[in-house]
Order: C-alpha cells, then structure tokens, then sequence
C-alpha cells in the first residue's frame, strides 16, 4: 500500500507514513544482534548533544539520522526502511531458492515465484521486449472508431488494471458491511493529484512544464514524430485538467457521507448518458449488479461533458498515454528510464533508480503477496512473538476502555456506544488465517511485464468475484512481510501484520517492555485502534456502517477538539514555506494522539514502569517516549515531502513524534520540560481527545 490511500477510500486508514530501506546494515543483522541489548539498544538512535526539551525528534534519533543518510536510491530513509530491507533479504532467498528449483510442479506457488523472480531479474531481456507483448492493446486503441469503441476499451483498459477516466474499486458498502458493491470514484489523472493541475508557485508551474515534456518523451519513445508527439501531450494534459478540474481535494474525500452516493445503474447512467453503465460494465466483466456507489457525482457529469466535447482522438491519446505510463516501468529501459526521470527524479528528488532487485520484489509482493508472506511468517514471526503481540494488543484494548469510562467530555449514552464498538473490533495480529489461491494466475519465465499485465487481471477478477457474495470477515488487505497497519471500519478491525513488530537489529526476546509499548502499542496498535474512533471512524458503528451514533452535544463536543488538533498541525511548516494541512491529517494526527496516550496508561501497568529503573541511562518513562519516536523515525527529500503534503493523509514524521507528545504531561515529567522550552505547549493550548 505505498498508493497509502488503497484508493482514496474512506475504509483503508492506513497507519504509518514513513517507506525506507538500510543498505549496509541489514546483512550484518543476524551477527550484530547478538551484542545488542536493551542496555544499549538506543545508543545507535539518541543525540545526547541535543536536548530534548528544544528538539524531542533530534534527540530521540539524531545519532541514527546523521549516520544514515538518504541513499541516492531513495526518496526517503527511515525505520520502515530498515525493516524493509531485513525483508527484502529474507525474501531474496527465497525467491532464489524457487527459482533453482526444477522439481517445482508447474502452476505451484513455488513455480510462480521462481518464474517470477527469473523473469523480472532478466534485465536485458525485458529492455528488448519493451511494450511489444503489449503490441495488441496498443493496437486495439489504434483501431477505435467512434465513442462505442472508445468506451469498450475503457472498459476493457480497466480490466487489466489501467484505470483511465475514473477508478473503480470492490469493497464493503459502507451503509451495509454485509455486501460489498462497486465504487465509483474520481481518477484518470497522470500527476498524483488535482492540485497539481492548479497551483500556482513556482515549483508546482515547473513539474507541469516537465510532466508535459515528459508526456512529450514518452509519445516520441512509442513511435510519433517530435511534433506530433508534443500535439498528444497537449491534448493528454488539457484532458487531463478538466478532470482534476472537477476533482475533490484530498481533504474533501475524509467526509464518509459526501462521498457515498449509492445509485442504481440508471442512475448513474442519467449523470453520464453517454455511458450506458450495465454495458459498460459487461464490458469490464462486472455483471450481476443493479447499484453501484459513486464518490464524487460532479466528477462524472464532467467526464460526460468531456466526453462530448474532446475528439474520439484526444481520447484515444489519452488512453495510449494511461496504458504506457502505467506499465512504463515493467517495460524496462528506456520506457522505465523515463518514467523514472519524471516520477522519480524530478518530481520526488531521487537520483538514482532503486536496486532491480527490490524493485522485482516490490511488484512480486504485489502479485504473489501471500505465497511470500506464507513462508516468511513460518521462518521469522515465532509463536512466542505472536503471544507477545498478542497479548500487548489486549492491554491496549483494556486501556482505551479506561479511557472512554473516564472521558469528561462524553455523555454516557455515546460512551455506552462506544464502549459497544470497542468490544466487537476485530484484532487481526501477525498473519491471515488463510491465504490467497493463486492456482489462476499464470506465471512465466518468459515477460515480466506480462507477469504484472495478468497479476492485475487476476485482482480485478478477484474483485469481481466477491460480488454477491456473503462478505468475508477474515480477509486481510495487506502481507505479513508488510511494514504497515490498517483499521478497516467496515469490518471494525485493526490488522496489525508481523513485520510492523519488528524492532530492528535485535532480538524481539531482548527488548524492553518501555521500548516496545511506546513503538508497538503506541504508533502502531493504539494507533489503529484509535482510527475506528477519529473523524472517519467515528461515524461508522460497531456493525462496521456508516450511521450515526453520537448525540448531538456529544459529536460537536468531538468536532470542537478535533479543531484543535487541526489547528496545532495547521500551524507547523512542513517544508520551505509550506504548512501541513491540518484538516487532511487530521485522522491521523488524532489517531496518533489517542495511540500514545493509550499506550502509555498500559505502559504504567508494568513492572518495568513501576521499577523506575534506568536502562542504558534512561528512565522507563524516558525510554517509553524513545520507542513512540522510533515507530516513526524517517527522513525524507523536500521534493517527496512537498508531494506528500498535497497527496499523503500523514503529517511529516518528524512533526508526528514531537506534534502529539507536546499535548502530554507525562511526556514533559519525563524529560523536565518546563514553560520556556521549545517543545513545550501551553497548557490551554493542548489537546486532548480520547
Ligand atoms: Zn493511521
């Protein structure tokens, strides 16, 4: 889920921002762990030269930032990085060994890894063959000859995974989370969002001019002369803007309710009449289905208006433009180096392109996700781990029921609600209890781009394939092996996978509790948990749909605190002299907020915090706060941060470890932070939510 939305959807609250990965560290893991220790476990992250009253991130992970810097490779460096890469080492080896396999039966899943991995390590191989197995999708564009074919190969285009015009998604209805339904929603668009179609400062002029430029390339790489070629970028760039033109911002997708439009299939057919939408979804293999959910209505009354008023050509350009830059980088050389040079250099900073093999991996997690992730948890999340997790995830759990029982704000008709909804969340810890079958799914040795065309047919039927079926509960939408965390509303569920466990370069047996309950609890489990209770979440009841349970007094009471989280985090800088949006992150800032603070009431309940004794020179209070600051230790280039403020639902990591800890007395008893210091917050001026 580096696509942190999983679409733009109100059900997948993904938790953690940070993305990286540790080049040299990783391989001398095994053999380093043995000397570390709890003892000096934080030395490698704490600047004792900076105090942590001026400058808690600093402090808690400056040693560790200096000495890792951000590799060329990289769009930024942190500790889901460092995990990462330990993942990818493990996986590697497991892929190799499918791949030297010949006993392997042909359609197993260790087939289809080794094949895969063959294939996508053929560097040379998939240059020379660049998009010619894709020569008949091309040519099917090629041949359209009015608006019937034009939206057949729309249709057709969505099936196997690119998405022109709109975005579709399968997931639970969310006034009724025992279906799932076909959702609608607002898409089409090259750059990552609306507004950069719009904005006016400088940087944002420049990429338009270089997306253009960029577009330009790509034609003249797919065969146009240079000036036809700058004539189709045009006309894919103003297609383009009218519908980020009638596109919401990110901060107008959070609202559950406004973007929830269910509609039978006339209906939407009345918005859009150029698109009888029952053939149009025969079309795409979706049948057997009289509604569908639309998120953003006005969008599709512009994509019919655009539907009238640009030619059959600049649609069939534009659809050209959506097949290769979404395959441009599984069509390898100089496809891949260009789409490199716009979405990798120039538009997030990074120089250099990622290791091959990381990147065969990373498509390989999306395809075969959980054959890897069968194997990986058998060899590297033990029993004993999973008991442990476990076990702080029904402590956490305990302390948020405190925590509602004790609110002075909620009425008890609401706390008696939400104490309802926090019995029934589903936890899911460590690993699904079944697995994927990918016994349909084709892989060969022979293209790894067409390995990646048929894994995302293989989705999109996998998506169809749920409708008008009973829904099923025990679904996980992300892979052990993955360094991130969901709550899902619809489900009232928190998924809490192995690998957002680990605590890098030493044995999970060795750590403390304090370090743990401050990364574990707080920026991971208490994280989720709180999303099922932030500004989204709140409004969905314990049955996983979206109806309202609040009393009145009680919703504006929320409303009113949760302006003052969006208030604090409006007035951060992220980058130059940009702010964060303070309304987009305001989920997670809350979610954050509420984590820490739930994990650290657990926290107070151990014998380490009731010991008071100092490890490696700091207290367990000390400590507890190191570990909130590790789960999100990250640093980041001020290109990618700027294409994050406008585009990702995270604050920037280093306002998430010190924005939520400003609000908390325990946090300035801990390092006697006193009204003078810069990281302390006036006391009418902290938030408290749950
Ligand atoms: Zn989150």
């Amino acid at each position: 889920m580096r696509n942190i939305f999983l679409a733009a959807t109100a059900l997948a609250l993904v938790s953690l921002p940070c993305n990286a990965k540790s080049p040299a560290a990783a391989k001398d893991k095994e053999s380093a762990a043995k000397s570390v220790t709890a003892e000096n476990y934080l030395d490698q992250f704490v600047d004792r030269s900076v105090s942590p009253r001026d400058d808690f991130f600093q402090f808690a992970l400056g040693k560790w930032l200096k000495a890792h810097p951000i590799p060329p490779t990289e769009r930024s460096w942190g500790i889901s990085n460092v995990v990462q890469e330990e993942t990818y080492n493990r996986v590697v080896a497991l892929n190799k060994a499918a791949a030297a396999d010949k006993s392997a039966a042909p359609g197993s899943n260790q087939q289809k890894i080794g094949d895969f991995w063959t294939a996508g390590m053929d560097e040379a191989g998939n240059a020379k063959q660049g998009f010619t197995p894709l020569a008949p999708e091309f040519e099917r564009i090629a041949a359209i000859k009015d608006q019937r074919g034009l939206l057949e190969t729309i249709a057709h285009l969505q099936y196997i995974g690119v998405h022109p015009m709109y975005s579709p998604f399968i997931e639970q209805d969310e006034k009724n989370s025992d279906r799932y339904a076909l959702h609608l929603y607002q898409g089409g668009l090259g750059l990552p969002n609306r507004d950069y179609y719009f904005d006016t400062d400088s940087r944002s002029t420049m990429l338009r001019a270089e997306y253009v430029k960029h577009v330009t390339q790509m034609f003249v790489l797919l065969g146009d002369d240079a000036a036809r070629a700058a004539e189709n970028a045009a006309a894919v760039m103003r297609l383009e803007t009218e519908l980020a033109g009638a596109s919401r911002k990110l901060e107008d997708l959070r609202d559950p309710q406004k973007n929830y439009n269910a509609m039978s299939l006339d209906e939407i057919t009345a918005i859009t009449p150029t698109i009888r939408w029952r053939e149009f979804l025969e079309a795409s293999h979706v049948t057997g289905i009289d509604s569908v959910i639309v998120g953003q209505p006005e969008f599709f009354k512009q994509v019919e208006a655009s539907l009238g008023s640009e030619s059959l050509d600049t649609w069939k350009t534009y659809l050209r433009w959506q097949l290769a830059a979404s395959f441009a980088d599984k069509a390898g050389g100089k496809f891949d180096a260009e789409n490199f040079h716009f979405f990798g250099t120039i538009l997030n900073g990074t120089p250099k392109q990622r290791e091959r093999f990381k990147r065969v991996l990373d498509a390989e997690g999306r395809y075969l996700g959980d054959a890897l992730g069968q194997l990986y948890v058998q060899q590297y999340f033990s029993p004993k781990a999973k008991e442990r997790y476990t076990k702080l995830t029904d402590e956490v759990f305990a302390s948020m029921s405190e925590h509602i029982h004790t609110l002075d704000w909620m009425t008890a008709p609401t706390k008696e609600r939400a104490l309802g909804k926090l019995a029934t969340v589903v936890k899911k810890v460590g690993y699904p209890e079944h697995w994927r079958d990918y016994s349909s799914y084709t892989v060969t040795n022979t293209s790894y781009l067409m390995n990646c065309v048929r894994g995302n047919i293989w989705q999109t039927e996998y998506g169809i394939a749920k409708l008008n079926k009973p829904v099923d509960r025990t679904e996980w939408f992300i892979t052990p092996q993955t360094y991130n965390a969901y709550y899902n509303p619809s489900n009232n569920e928190i998924v809490l996978p192995a690998a957002i466990f680990i605590l890098p370069g030493i044995d999970d047996a060795q750590i403390d509790d304090a370090v743990v309950y401050g990364y574990a609890a707080g920026t991971t489990i208490g994280h989720e948990l709180t999303h099922g209770f932030d500004d989204q979440g709140r409004q969905f009841d314990e049955r996983g749909n979206l109806k309202e349970w609040w009393t009145k007094e009680d919703a504006d009471e929320f409303t009113k605190r949760a302006a003052g989280i969006v208030k604090q985090f409006n007035d951060y800088i992220a980058v130059g002299d940009t702010h964060v949006n303070g309304k987009a992150t305001q989920g997670e800032n809350i979610a954050d907020l509420g984590g820490i603070n739930i994990a650290w009431d657990a926290f107070k309940k151990t014998d380490q915090y009731k010991s008071g004794k100092t490890i490696g020179g700091f207290t367990p209070a000390q400590r507890d706060f190191i570990g909130w600051a590790l789960g999100c230790m990250n640093q980041i280039r001020p290109e990618n941060l700027a294409v994050r403020v406008k585009t990702d639902v995270h604050a920037p990591s280093f306002l998430r470890v010190t924005g939520p800890v400003t609000n908390m007395v325990p946090f300035y008893d801990a390092f006697g932070i006193k009204p003078g210091d810069k990281m302390y917050r006036a006391d009418d001026a902290r938030v408290k939510i749950w």
